[in-house]
């Protein structure tokens, strides 16, 4: 069996794994959404030090508020430019985006 050193991705039907990403909030995970594949990465509270605007229902999400910002897995202009247009989502408003 191969085995690999990377730290990403792969190995999500072991339990260690699952753990670590708990244990980890702020891993980065895929989603797949009706309009394709998005990167998703949890903000923590402490480390939102910035307050943006959600594009889903258009209401600010204030510094110090949990929340997800999601971007493009499958774009077409590559990833460097869809992590550069990535956008912050109330948790919420993300979870019930189609
Ligand atoms: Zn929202």
């Amino acid at each position: 069996m191969p085995r690999s050193n990377r730290p990403r991705g792969r190995r999500r039907e072991e339990p260690e794994a699952l753990d670590l990403a708990r244990a980890t909030a702020g891993f980065k995970r895929t989603e797949v959404k009706r309009d394709g594949d998005w990167y998703v990465q949890p903000q923590r509270a402490d480390s939102a030090v910035k307050a943006y605007t959600c594009p889903a229902c258009g209401l600010e999400i204030g510094a110090g508020v949990a929340h997800v910002v999601a971007w493009r897995a499958d774009g077409i202009l590559g990833d460097a430019d869809a992590l550069a247009a990535r956008r912050h989502w109330h948790t919420h408003c993300w979870r019930i985006r189609p």
